[in-house]
């Protein structure tokens, strides 16, 4: 068997006709930068999270800068931002020239561990981003009530977790901004970059979206530094598309994520995912633990099963981002262990049971 770790042709397949109508429908009407479909993406994508506004963007790390730069966010401040994680938020965090302070994870859920939080703040602190890692929520109760005591705002990266719930509300509703991503491996996917910044606050919903196009107050007026981060009309108009699909996509990956559970759960040799009892995940990636990671994912290669690793490396330990003398258990022994397995919604059971044949056999060959 050969497997690929995200199938994104079948899902194509299934929804073929309404891709195509809705990206013809763009085609006719010509407005390829702002066109209708984006107001009507940005309602839909609103109405979801459960939050009153939503600008849809370029990608989510632009998201993150444009959420950053709405905050006011610059040089001698710091945002809290965990330890391990996609680099996107660190980068954004520097980018405008402000310190990342890095937070080491948990190791359940390998979010932002809430008990080492507290250490981070000071005179400077101007921010936190947590990122809801895998798909599932990171504890955004403690994280906010935190934030509140320091009088700062929280952005969840909900970049993998858009769809799913933290305590019966949903990701990109659960602090000040939060934003998503739409790159075509997410669980909502395009084709081609995009993303979306979610808020109740309608003063910073203006803020955001006036830096999404320039700074631009009306047309050729520009009153605030901004950027291009505007998400393309085509874009737009394969997410309406795609969401019709989305929550059957989300259940699937669900029942994936339990089987995967039952079958692999008498495998002593992985830790597998920790999902509180509070947060439905909605999966981005099904991470397990494993001693040995690399050579077992090479053999897996080997036999068809691909596998990924989110992420190799801690983000403070990165060239570009590395802070001399910071060393966190947690992220550095997630660095080591992980392997992210497929988990693509229009993968078929038996080729989940292949994986986990191999995985298994890869094991008991190592
Ligand atoms: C994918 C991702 C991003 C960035 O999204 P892009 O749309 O690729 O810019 C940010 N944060 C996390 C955690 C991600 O997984």
């Amino acid at each position: 068997m050969d497997i690929k770790f995200i199938n994104l042709d079948r899902q194509y397949e299934l929804i073929k006709q309404s891709v195509d109508e809705n990206i013809k429908a763009v085609h006719s009407h010509g407005h390829y930068i702002l066109g209708p479909e984006v107001a009507e993406l940005e309602v839909k994508l609103a109405d979801r999270a459960g939050v009153t506004h939503c600008i849809a963007t370029s990608n989510g790390t632009d998201g993150l800068l444009v959420a950053l730069m709405a905050l006011g966010i610059g040089p001698g401040d710091e945002v809290i931002v965990p330890g391990f994680t996609f680099i996107a938020p660190v980068e954004a965090v520097c980018l405008l020239g402000a310190k990342p302070v890095f937070i080491d994870v948990e190791v359940g859920g390998c979010n932002i561990d809430v008990s080492k939080l507290e250490k981070g703040f000071s005179r400077n602190t101007k921010a936190i981003i947590a990122v809801s890692l895998y798909g599932a929520c990171a504890e955004f109760d403690e994280i906010n009530a935190l934030a509140k005591k320091y009088g700062v705002p929280v952005i969840e990266d909900a970049a993998q977790s858009f769809g799913a719930t933290y305590k019966n509300s949903k990701s990109c509703g659960l602090t000040d901004i939060a934003v998503t991503s739409f790159f075509p491996s997410k669980p909502l996917g395009c084709y081609g970059d995009g993303g979306a910044i979610f808020t109740n606050n309608d003063e910073l919903a203006h803020i955001i979206r006036q830096i999404t196009v320039h700074g631009q107050e009306t047309r050729y007026c520009h009153t605030r530094l901004g950027v291009n981060a505007r998400l393309d009309t085509i874009q737009a108009a394969i997410l309406l598309a795609k969401l019709d699909v989305f929550d059957q996509e989300i259940e699937k990956r669900h029942e994936l994520a339990m089987r995967y559970n039952e079958l692999l759960d008498t495998c002593g040799a992985i830790e597998l995912p920790q999902v509180p009892p509070h947060c439905k995940s909605v999966y981005a990636q099904f991470t397990v633990k494993l001693a040995d990671r690399d050579r077992v994912a090479d053999r897996m290669k080997a036999s068809g099963a691909p596998t990924a690793v989110h992420y190799p490396l801690p983000a403070y330990k990165q060239p570009a981002y590395r802070q001399e003398g910071l060393s966190f258990p947690v992220s550095e022994m997630l660095a080591e262990r992980v392997m992210s397995i497929p988990i693509c919604p229009y993968m078929t059971s038996q080729e989940q049971l292949f994986v986990c044949e191999t995985l298994v056999d890869a094991i008991k060959g190592s």
